[in-house]
């Protein structure tokens, strides 16, 4: 099942939640403030690789055409 990374805006407590697709859409309870207002965060990181400005693989999904 994949991982999906969590914000939440009360506080702004990052947090982690293994769900199902059916599961993704719904907003988790913060583990820290227990409110709702979560979201999920759409950049996924690879962990351990904060801070690195390799974003290599963000142009290989559509046409790829600056390659002169
Ligand atoms: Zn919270």
């Amino acid at each position: 099942m994949p991982i999906y990374e969590y914000v939440c805006e009360a506080c702004g407590q990052e947090f982690e939640r293994i769900a199902r697709f059916s599961e993704a859409d719904q907003s988790p309870i913060c583990p820290a403030c227990g409110s709702k207002e979560t979201h999920k965060q759409i950049s996924r990181v690879a962990t351990g690789s904060t801070g690195s400005s390799g974003d290599s693989s963000s142009t290989s999904c559509s046409g790829g055409g600056h390659f002169s």
